[in-house]
């Protein structure tokens, strides 16, 4: 097996006992980089030297008898949303070309601190907003699967460089199915932890009290690596929680479900769902039965009215986060001829620098925030918002889990709904939930949907803090598909 098809776990330790050294791995990596990344369109930036260095540092670390940790010297795609002093960072947008940015986010020191190699930066979704990676203003990237489809999004670029081989971890973000969408149409594991496990500091913020950095990996057990490896309690962001990160590697390791009550969720089946989906639903449903899970229908009744929610509580956060770019402190900066005022300047850099869907957002959001709309809106909104924490709350009263189709249809084709904003929406229908009561949840593969031959996720949503769980189960079913198709999903997937 050549280096770029194994796991991270595995290459952690090889490189830890120094069977193979980092830069090695590195340089495989940036080969593969090399041959399929004008295909896929993964990446916005390659580090190919920095990288080397990284891993060298690694090696020379290992050489003198360092015990480093279990992802030290492991390459990982990082999503071009997090800041990075040494790599531009750009959320997909025209209005931070060229910025360079004087620090490192949390989750990037992190990465670094584990020995993981940077490898470069991931495309996106304009600022994270979008389904697909079309909102992107540096082209769109390709599903590994299909190349005429889309990765899901925003963090289309991390999905498609884990299911293509071109790294064996990615970082994303989450703000209302992100991580889990993207993971569920290209073939990978994506996960979601409790709002604030993970940090926003240096996070280039979309909706604040919603956006949760989270991992992309091929199989449960790098996911829960990498997750351990970033999160946890960061006293620069004021909604990190100051609690120990729950036991995601050892559940990850456990991934048993015996005794465990899990909830299926009645409201997310039925009209709109592709029949291919909801039947290796139901099949992953009766496998966990069979594995000794005991199966409960729950009803979470405002769970429907997520979308709507979100919708307004999104856009109205993202109006005032994106205020911040005036043309005077970062990127972009149109018109300043020493002829317009800074208004003319500001408004010039905006309307020439951000993309379509964000211009909607920012309309949208500013409408619902605005005096008079303000409670009809908003107000109501987060009063939906509340509705569902108290959905999730009964919910697990009764059961440890729940589970649900992550996203109601397989990867769409590239264009088929860029002109059709409600339909992209409708992607992210049963992951929003979670965001907004700040759950834990992941994506996990389970299976082809008949029609077309495209992977299918499975949802686990466990409680704020219930991380774990998310591991576990998503383990679990892991562990016995492997055994009944002699692998893991990816390897059903045409080679690029
Ligand atoms: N697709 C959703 C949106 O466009 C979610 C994006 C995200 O989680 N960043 O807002």
């Amino acid at each position: 097996m050549s280096l770029i098809h194994k796991s991270a776990a595995e290459l952690g330790s090889l490189i830890g006992s120094g069977e193979v050294s980092a830069v090695e791995v590195a340089q495989a990596h940036l080969d593969r980089i090399t041959e399929v990344d004008g295909k896929l369109h993964a990446f916005l930036h390659v580090g190919a030297e920095s990288a080397i260095e990284q891993a060298q540092a690694i090696d020379d670390r290992i050489a003198a008898g360092d015990d480093l940790g279990p992802l030290a010297g492991v390459p990982i795609a990082h999503k071009d949303v997090f800041t990075t002093i040494d790599m531009p960072t750009t959320a997909g947008s025209k209005i931070l070309q060229g910025w360079r940015p004087p620090y490192d986010a949390t989750v990037t020191r992190r990465l670094r601190a584990a020995g993981l190699v940077i490898l470069g930066k991931t495309n996106l979704d304009e600022f994270a907003m979008g389904s697909s990676t079309e909102n992107s203003a540096y082209g769109v990237t390709r599903n590994p699967w299909d190349l005429s489809r889309v990765p899901g999004g925003s963090s289309g670029g991390s999905s498609a460089a884990v299911a293509g081989y071109a790294a064996p971890l990615s970082t994303g973000t989450d703000t209302g199915g992100s991580i889990r969408q993207p993971a569920s149409v290209t073939g990978i594991v994506g996960m979601k932890p409790t709002y604030g496990g993970s940090s926003r500091y240096g996070l280039i913020a979309f909706a604040s009290s919603l956006d949760t950095p989270g991992p992309f990996a091929r199989n449960v057990l790098d996911a829960a690596l990498l997750h351990e490896a970033f999160s946890g309690h960061d006293p620069m962001d004021s909604t990190s929680i100051d609690a120990p990160v729950p036991g995601v590697v050892e559940a990850a390791r456990q991934g048993d479900v015996a005794g465990l009550r899990i909830g299926v969720v009645k409201e997310f089946a039925g009209e709109g769902y592709q029949p291919g989906v909801l039947a290796r639903f139901q099949e992953s449903v009766e496998l966990l039965e069979s594995l000794g899970a005991k199966i409960v229908e729950v009803s979470c009744p405002s769970f429907t009215t997520a979308l709507p929610a979100y919708y307004l509580i999104a856009p109205s956060e993202c109006s005032s986060n994106l205020a911040r770019f005036d043309a005077m402190r970062y990127g972009l900066r149109v018109g300043d001829d020493g002829t317009r005022s800074a208004e003319e300047v500001m408004a010039l850099t905006r309307a020439a620098g951000f993309g379509p869907e964000v211009k909607r957002r920012i309309m949208l959001g500013t409408y619902a925030l605005s005096s008079g709309y303000y409670d009809a809106y908003y107000g109501q909104a987060q009063k939906v918002r509340t509705l569902i924490a108290r959905d999730f709350e009964a919910a697990f009263h009764q059961v440890d889990v729940l589970v649900s189709p992550t996203t109601p249809t397989t990867a769409f084709p590239i264009g088929e709904r860029a002109d059709d904003p409600i339909a992209m929406y409708l992607a992210d229908l049963c992951t929003i939930p979670a965001n907004l009561a700040g759950n834990a949840a992941i994506s996990v593969p389970c299976g082809l949907a008949d029609e077309d031959g495209l992977p299918v996720g499975l949802q686990i949503m466990a409680p704020v803090l219930g991380d774990d769980r998310c591991y576990r189960v998503g383990a679990a079913v892991e562990r016995a598909l492997e055994e009944r198709w002699g692998g893991g999903l990816l390897s059903k997937a045409p080679t690029l």
